[in-house]
């Protein structure tokens, strides 16, 4: 077995213990005589199964009863219409544009009702998260969308905006279980888990049970999309990714038995600033987003040239450093240190970033 250093942005890298523990159990689940991509959604067998993913995720985040758990398909994607097809009651609601996917999110909500870009990083090429002190947030919104920490470029919110009593929406597709939450200061938060939950096709919505109410806001909502079916029907209005859910439900227990969220903040903190230091000291690189905004997910930086920067991204892949090519939309490189990326792999990359700078005659400045 020859397993790469995996760097890729989403789908990514799984721990190699939760892999081989679904390897064991795939043909036959337990002493069920199946395997779980066999089951029936509506069995109790595969009800146990999902009861303990949403158990287990309840307690890596301390949810309150309050709020609802959903495991959903279509991504973090179909959620950029169902928030505002679930929320907008009075039709108005607020958007921080931090990147192209909270770009995408608010253009979405565009389609069914008045949604206001409070605020955007895009004259910069969104290098950062936007100063609180610039903007305000308009009291009547429906809800305050933002996009946690954004994949393509780096950047990660520090501190949360204060909405008051509006509901602050994350998209925290690419942070979540990367750092602890404080579930009770969001409205809703929602997540595609290919970033650092699970496999693709499952998306994690965690809603207020008062926003979700007896129905969506708009009655345009597809049934498929409603919080308030999907949550009264625990995730099984129709039939949902079983296999997805089980994966993710494992990736909870192994942050689990790795200590927490907490133990992931620290060990994802440790991966991003081996590099941020290199990038810090280098003549080469140069760092994409701005320190007070830098990502501990993702860590974007640049060489001088794309030429340069398309040279790293090969050379990386023949040591065995993949997915480190930037997104189409920033260029440059991005390594993204979700949970299940060891911290080898981030001291594996480091040592070839230097390798690589002293080849190309660049000077360390530290
Ligand atoms: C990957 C990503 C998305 C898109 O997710 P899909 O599952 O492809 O719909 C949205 N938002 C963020 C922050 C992401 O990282």
């Amino acid at each position: 077995m020859a397993r790469v250093h995996n760097f890729a942005a989403g789908p990514a890298a799984l721990p190699l213990g939760v892999l081989e523990e679904v390897a064991a159990e795939l043909v036959e689940y337990g002493d069920t005589g199946m395997s779980v991509l066999e089951m029936s959604h509506r069995s109790a067998n595969y009800q146990e199964i999902y009861d303990h993913a949403e158990q287990s995720l309840r307690e890596l985040l301390d949810i309150p009863s309050d709020y609802r758990v959903m495991f959903l398909q279509g991504g973090a994607t179909l959620q950029f219409a169902a928030i505002p097809l679930n929320l907008m009651r009075t039709g108005r609601a607020d958007y921080l544009v931090t990147g192209s996917f909270a770009k995408k999110a608010w253009a979405e909500a565009t389609k069914y009702g008045q949604a206001r870009v409070a605020a955007t990083s895009e004259d910069t090429a969104f290098d950062r998260i936007c100063d609180s002190a610039t903007y305000q947030v308009d009291k009547s919104a429906d809800y305050l969308h933002i996009c946690e920490n954004n994949t393509i470029y780096g950047t990660m919110y520090h501190e949360l905006p204060d909405t008051g009593d509006v509901p602050l929406v994350s998209d925290m597709s690419s942070c979540f279980l990367a750092r602890p939450a404080d579930v009770s200061r969001y409205g809703v938060i929602y997540a595609g888990a290919q970033k650092n939950a699970g496999p693709a096709g499952v998306t994690i919505v965690i809603a207020r049970e008062d926003l979700i109410g007896d129905s969506p806001a708009l009655d345009i909502c597809p049934t498929y999309m409603s919080w308030a079916t999907q949550a009264g029907a625990g995730s099984m209005y129709n039939t949902p990714n079983t296999f997805g859910i089980y994966l993710c439900g494992k990736v909870f227990d192994w942050v689990a038995a790795q200590g927490g969220v907490a133990a992931m903040e620290e060990r994802n903190r440790a991966k991003s600033d081996m590099l941020y230091d290199i990038i810090d000291a280098s003549d080469l690189y140069q760092g994409v987003a701005q320190p007070g905004s830098r990502s501990i997910c993702n860590v974007t930086f640049r060489c001088p040239t794309p030429e340069l920067d398309a040279q790293f991204v090969a050379s990386a892949s023949e040591h065995g450093l993949v997915g480190v090519k930037g997104h189409r939309a920033a260029g440059g490189i991005r390594a993204s240190l979700y949970n299940a990326v060891e911290p080898a792999s981030a001291e594996a990359l480091a040592s070839f970033m230097r390798d690589f700078e002293s080849q190309m005659g660049g000077s360390s400045r530290s």
